[in-house]
């Protein structure tokens, strides 16, 4: 594994590429990437990176969002089937169909989507940034979409009539992370702070101490003052505090809260995309187009810099 790290380092180095990993990649491919983050960290990375080859180790949509932020950059996914299912569960038709039923409302996307969505919404979101930018909208009905549970999430935390997109839509993974695995692991461990994620459901989330994206609750476990946590998102991020913070304890809710999409990728897939400069990713810049403005009133609503604006 060690020497299939180095090969991967060497040959980036060689010809002027960056790996990210996302946090839920596993444990090796994190370690031999550039730089670890979230779908939108890892975006703001390629586009301050000088290299023009970005190898992205995550699913579709963020290797997608990657290329739709950096035009010019060649955007390489080690693993093209590594695909997020919930993403897949909004489509133009379905936007259509909200819009219809509801006039007038404002539809917020998550990022967890394809680029003809963000490019049909009036704004888009992480899990960090909903609630703060729902709760600037001038409107009581909110249109949220995907996942049914980041939408009452937000929902809850702003106190506005939030319908998701579509209804029942979910991650097959945060579902799982329920309120019974959550009282189990505590009792195994009950001095540990339970950290969760909004994809969770709401009873997963009112046993929480914190919730918050991944970036947010690495974060809340290097600034809480805790020695154990119990970690509710993908297993990815358990390796990740216990790596950034050496005197910390992170410890799953369950074994099983594995994105199996995520762990498509391996480290020879990686060193693979490197050698064979395989598989690029495509994009029809005209929906790119309109999604980046989409994306610039998300940040400017949001007081945040767009970051492709930056001289
Ligand atoms: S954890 Fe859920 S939302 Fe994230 S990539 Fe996997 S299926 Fe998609």
């Amino acid at each position: 594994m060690e020497e299939l790290t180095r090969k991967i380092r060497e040959k980036a180095r060689s010809m002027g590429a960056t790996v990210l990993a996302h946090n839920y990649q596993r444990p090796e491919v994190q370690d031999a990437a550039d730089f670890v983050g979230d779908s939108l960290e890892l975006s703001i990375k390629a586009m301050q990176t000088d290299a023009k080859t970005i190898v992205f180790a995550g699913v579709d949509f963020m290797v997608e969002q990657a290329a739709v932020l950096n035009p010019g950059k060649t955007v390489l996914t080690p693993e093209p089937g590594s695909i997020c299912p919930m993403a897949w569960q909004i489509d133009p038709p379905v936007v259509e169909e909200y819009r219809k039923k509801y006039p007038g409302a404002p539809l917020v996307v998550y990022v967890n989507s394809f680029v003809e969505v963000k490019a049909l919404a009036d704004y888009v979101v992480t899990s960090s940034s909903a609630s703060k930018l729902v709760s600037k909208l001038d409107a009581e009905r909110i249109l949220f979409g995907p996942d049914k549970n980041l939408a009452s999430y937000v929902a809850e935390t702003t106190g506005k009539d939030v319908t998701a997109v579509p209804l029942n839509s979910y991650c097959p993974v945060h579902i799982g992370i329920t309120s019974s695995k959550v009282m189990a692991a505590k009792d195994k461990i009950p001095d540990a702070k339970i950290l969760v994620h909004p994809e969770c459901p709401p009873e997963t989330r009112r046993l929480a101490d914190f919730v918050g994206s991944t970036s947010q609750i690495i974060k809340a476990a290097g600034e809480m003052d805790a020695k154990r946590f119990i970690i509710g998102t993908e297993n990815g991020v358990v390796h990740r505090i216990s790596k950034l913070y050496p005197g910390k304890e992170a410890y799953p809710v369950s074994q099983d809260t594995i994105c199996p999409n995520m762990k498509k990728i391996t480290l020879e897939k990686v060193y693979r995309s490197l050698v064979e400069k395989e598989t690029a990713v495509k994009i029809d810049e005209k929906i790119a187009g309109k999604a980046r403005k989409v994306l610039e009133r998300s940040f400017t609503l949001l007081g945040v810099e767009v970051p492709w604006l930056r001289k």
